[in-house]
């Protein structure tokens, strides 16, 4: 296919009014969530969408600088000059085209992993078959379109809070239900008694980026210990990100105490994801079409995690676009079953008369046109040609980009 228009849109979705949370040594505002829409055009007028990001992880914008608008740029600059115009007939050969740029390594993976996902909507839909399918060519599978579904909320509240939700989405349905610690040591062993008391069926998981995100590595390596330990006492289905993304030392010793742990969102390739695996030490591999080569590099992933115990559980925080886009990767790739649902409030799919929602992020439901079919905590993935989702362009007059940074955080 000859491409012939590469757009990027910044997007942002203001909370209103902004929400101020306390953690261990602090307090974090909350001001917006920035997403970028890509669009690509090719010259018989069919248009595939991807969700993109500026980085991995959800915070290093706010610790580099970098802005959700500047990767919209680089899209419709660099991007679009290196694909514009060209004839792709694999959907590797973008990928190459972008690797000939002489952007830097991280700004070229994360393009990629757009213009992947994109390719890959305008594949299914010249074929007139949904992604999952022509990935279930790719990798000798039969789909598997009701996938299981694990919530994503709890951020810095009290312990009695994420309790509260636990138990919602334990009535829910789902899975399990991951949440954010950081209140301070007692606070975050007192939540796990909590959240083993409130729910029935639903499992635990700690997302514990919000240890080591804070200033002066917050907890430091004993009580992160300690805490990971009294996690897998109670039988935590996993703790994510315990230590810093490049600590894979720190990964290897608390591994030692047995707990499963999971890692790999902030990995910057799907070579960081194969070496994150290589130490041993995380038992779920996150990575995600948004943020790592898009269907083709996750692959490479996948393939690193079969037969070796490892579980491939796809990273996926922001909107309804970004949860389908990797829901094609679940229903198809093999040995990978479970999916992550971010839950934000008035989820217009959530069929409760309370409200789970850690925050207001109106855009991550508005981006497309259809309602996410939830049920019982599971996803059915949508069957129509490409990602099967219509994406509503409304949203670029509706969601304008702001300025600055979409969290601040204020220390003691
Ligand atoms: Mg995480």
């Amino acid at each position: 296919m000859r491409i012939t228009d590469v757009r990027g849109h910044a997007l942002s979705s203001p909370i209103e009014p902004p929400q101020t949370r306390d953690f261990h040594g602090g307090k974090r505002r909350l001001l917006k969530r920035d997403v970028v829409l890509v669009v690509v055009e090719t010259a018989d007028g069919e248009v595939g969408f991807a969700p993109a990001g500026a980085s991995s992880s959800a915070m290093r914008e706010y610790f580099e600088g970098d802005s959700q608008a500047t990767f919209a740029d680089l899209v419709e600059g660099p991007i679009a000059d290196a694909l514009e115009g060209e004839t792709v007939d694999a959907v590797t050969d973008a990928h190459d085209l972008i690797d000939a740029t002489d952007l830097p390594e991280r700004a070229r993976h994360e393009a990629a992993s757009a213009i992947d996902v994109a390719l890959y909507d305008l594949r299914g839909k010249r074929a007139g078959a949904p992604i999952y399918e022509l990935l279930c060519e790719e990798y000798g599978t039969e789909p598997d379109t009701r996938l299981p579904m694990y919530a994503s909320a709890g951020m810095y509240m009290d312990p009695e809070g994420y309790a509260e939700q636990a138990r919602i989405i334990d009535e829910l349905g789902f899975f399990g239900y991951k949440y954010r610690p950081g209140i301070g040591p007692e606070g975050d062993l007192e939540t796990i008694d909590r959240l083993v008391d409130a729910v029935d069926r639903t499992e635990i998981m700690l997302d514990s980026h919000t240890w080591w995100k804070l200033e002066g590595g917050a907890y430091g390596p004993e009580t992160t210990a300690d805490i990971v330990e009294y996690a897998g006492e109670k039988g935590a289905y996993w703790v994510e990100e315990p230590v810093a993304p490049d600590d894979y030392d720190g990964y290897v010793e608390l591994s030692e105490l047995g707990v499963p742990l999971a890692g790999g969102e902030s990995e910057e390739s799907p070579a960081g994801l194969l070496e994150l695996g290589r130490t041993g030490a995380v038992d779920f591999l996150q990575g995600d079409v948004r943020h790592h080569r898009g269907y083709t590099g996750c692959a490479e992933a996948i393939e690193f995690c079969r037969g070796r115990g490892v579980e491939f559980v796809p990273h996926n925080f922001g909107t309804w676009l970004g949860l389908i886009a990797n829901a094609h990767l679940v229903a198809a790739a093999p040995e990978v079953d479970l999916l992550e649902y971010p839950v934000f409030e008035d989820d217009p799919a959530l069929d409760s008369e309370e409200d789970p929602g850690m925050y207001p992020f109106d855009l991550a439901f508005d981006v497309i046109e259809e309602t996410v079919d939830v049920d019982d905590g599971k996803l059915s993935v949508p069957d129509g040609p490409g990602l099967g989702v219509t994406v509503d362009l409304d949203v670029i007059e509706e969601y304008p980009p702001t300025e600055g940074a979409w969290t601040e955080f204020i220390y003691d």
